[in-house]
């Protein structure tokens, strides 16, 4: 099957020229189906299988629409795990290499808190991180989501099994309610329909089946 080149999408040039530069040369499935979408500002649900370049397809839309010179947060991505989110903000990194002065955290439980409350004292303008330590810097200011406008929910299934559903909600609660919001999931059980339900508006759902 051919597959799209990134030149067909509405993204800026730097990050077309990064993505050649990463050898990037073609969109996975989940990217050419789910991007067109993402850069339009849609809430999205993309369900695919681990290693199927879902990061990719979140980061280039936060990364398409962040403007690098107001220095608030913009972007929200909530992981599972420290070891998952290390992992996006490296893939991030890597597809902003070439913008200048951007600030990418990680804020995740099981590290101290001192050098996050440091880091925030800074700013950034996309945070990654889990969903507990993130509520306990919203819940000493130190974070503020007034100027948010993604907030990615990556491996949510593994978010709800590990028992976050509650954390989410809380988090939900303090983002602005115009905002996009796109849901990544390898799994696509109940309660992930029912908790895009509550949190996203009039999605458009992308599968990408098992290949074989
Ligand atoms: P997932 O989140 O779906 O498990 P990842 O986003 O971690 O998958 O991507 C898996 C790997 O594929 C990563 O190493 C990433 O750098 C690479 N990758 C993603 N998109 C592309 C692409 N369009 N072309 C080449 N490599 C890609
Ligand atoms: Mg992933």
């Amino acid at each position: 099957m051919t597959r799209q080149s990134f030149s067909t999408l509405n993204i800026p040039t730097a990050l077309l020229t990064n993505l050649t530069d990463l050898g990037y040369t073609e969109m996975t499935e989940i990217q050419a189906e789910a991007l067109p979408a993402v850069l339009a500002g849609k809430d999205v649900i993309a369900k695919a299988k681990t290693g199927s370049g879902k990061t990719a397809t979140f980061g280039l839309g936060i990364l398409a629409k962040l403007d690098v010179k107001y220095f608030r947060v913009q972007s929200l991505v909530l992981c599972p795990t420290r070891e998952l989110a290390d992992q996006v903000a490296a893939e991030l990194r890597k597809l902003a290499r070439n913008i200048h002065n951007i600030k990418i955290l990680t804020l995740c439980g099981g590290v101290p808190l001192g050098p996050q409350i440091g880091s925030l004292e800074h700013g950034a303008h996309i945070i990654v991180g889990t969903p507990g330590r993130i509520i306990d810097h919203l819940d000493k200011g130190r974070l503020k989501l007034d100027d948010l406008t993604t907030l990615v929910l990556d491996e949510a299934d593994r978010m709800l099994e590990m028992g976050f559903q509650a954390d989410l909600d809380t988090i939900m609660s303090k983002a602005p309610s115009q905002r996009q919001t796109l849901l990544f999931s390898a799994t696509y059980p109940a309660a992930i329909a029912k908790l895009s339900q509550r949190l996203l508006k009039d999605p458009v759902e992308v599968t990408i089946a098992h290949q074989h």
